[in-house]
């Protein structure tokens, strides 16, 4: 069973707040200023974004 880690980040440019997880494969964007908030790099996330929490699940 694979675990996954959701984050709480907030957007540094309009400081909207997302939970995320940390392993997309897909690239998550910003849906107020269109900023590039998490891109997939090698089965990781390339975090753009203010970390406010890590929650396990
Ligand atoms: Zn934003």
């Amino acid at each position: 069973m694979v675990k996954g880690k959701f984050l709480k980040v907030e957007c540094p440019r309009c400081k909207k707040k997302y939970t995320i997880y940390n392993k997309p494969s897909m690239t998550v964007r910003c849906s107020k200023c269109n900023y590039i908030i998490s891109r997939p790099s090698g089965g990781k996330a390339r975090l753009r974004a203010l970390v406010k929490k890590v929650l396990w699940r």
